[in-house]
């Protein structure tokens, strides 16, 4: 494949109004944080991880012989006040996921901002925005204009609103100086060629763009109403899943699974009362909650 994903690169710089040599083509928004950790990270060093929210975090920092502190959540957000008291001189890299998985909330760019501002010197912030594409919360921050002005790495994928997970594509944007270091790390041929060219394809069809979003709104909108017909707790979400609280969560996933419907089960984020279930077409929302009328029953 093109070492450089020079097509796709040039791209996404042109949509995002930045250099090509601000964006880092990644085998998945997860190689984007394997190569982070590999780039970034030393043995002893900090790094700052909410909890509950993408396990990859911990686990890539872990390999390199990071100490992982973790944050809790606050009301299902994520608490930049807590983060802030932790950060030590140690401190490397901060885990920021926004839309957060599995709870779906943002972080607002009035909170972010006066956080970037406040870093200690050798502190950088990955902000995960693999579910970006679906927050219509005016409060989301435009992440690229505050990647030039900052220590911040914006991670993305197109696994999530391009339905293109099985081919492994994602990517990165910060300084041209930051990126330019992963670019040394990562391996010559991590993108094949076939991601590259759907990725860069996917990217002129503006209209299934829309109507994935509009289709993953209206979904929203329809499990909230579900959930409060069947008086169960969820947590408004600004991503393509909600949260949403069932009692014994393994035993919800467990029926639910034999009933040939996959949910994920709120155990794995250290939430077991809780299971996180993705927006589907009308008919597949149907058969969930069907379902799951059943399993409760
Ligand atoms: C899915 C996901 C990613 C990246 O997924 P890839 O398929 O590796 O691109 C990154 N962060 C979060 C929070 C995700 O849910």
């Amino acid at each position: 494949p093109d070492s450089a994903a020079g097509e796709l690169r040039a791209k996404l710089a042109g949509k995002l109004g930045v250099e090509a040599a601000q964006v880092f083509v990644g085998n998945g928004g997860d190689d984007v944080l394997s190569v982070l950790a590999r780039t970034f990270l030393n043995e002893g060093e900090e790094v700052i991880v909410p909890a509950p929210t993408f396990s990859p975090y911990a686990h890539v920092s872990r390999i390199m012989g990071a100490r992982v502190v973790t944050s809790p959540l606050r009301e299902f957000r994520i608490d930049l006040e807590d983060i802030r008291a932790r950060l030590t001189g140690r401190t490397k890299l901060i885990f920021l996921c926004s839309p957060n998985n599995p709870t779906g909330g943002i972080v607002p760019g009035r909170e972010l901002v006066p956080f970037l501002e406040g870093l200690p010197p050798r502190a950088m912030v990955l902000l995960d925005e693999a579910y970006g594409d679906f927050v219509d919360d005016p409060e989301f921050p435009d992440a690229v204009a505050l990647a030039g002005r900052f220590p911040l790495i914006v991670l993305r994928s197109f696994s999530k609103i391009y339905g293109l997970a099985g081919l492994r594509i994602g990517y990165g944007v910060g300084s041209g100086e930051l990126i330019g270091y992963m670019d040394r790390v990562r391996e010559p041929f991590n993108v094949n060629l076939l991601a590259q060219a759907a990725a860069a394809a996917a990217l002129d069809d503006e209209g299934f763009r829309r109507r994935a979003i509009e289709a993953v709104r209206e979904g929203r909108r329809s499990l909230y109403a579900a959930f409060k017909r069947l008086e169960l707790a969820y947590v408004e979400s600004q991503a393509n899943f909600v949260f949403v609280r069932v009692g014994d969560g393994d035993a919800v996933f467990e029926a639910l699974m034999r009933r040939g419907v996959i949910v994920r089960p709120g155990s794995v984020f250290g939430c077991p009362e809780w299971i996180r279930v993705t927006v589907g077409l009308p008919g597949e929302e149907e058969r969930f909650l069907q379902e799951l009328r059943r399993v409760l029953a």
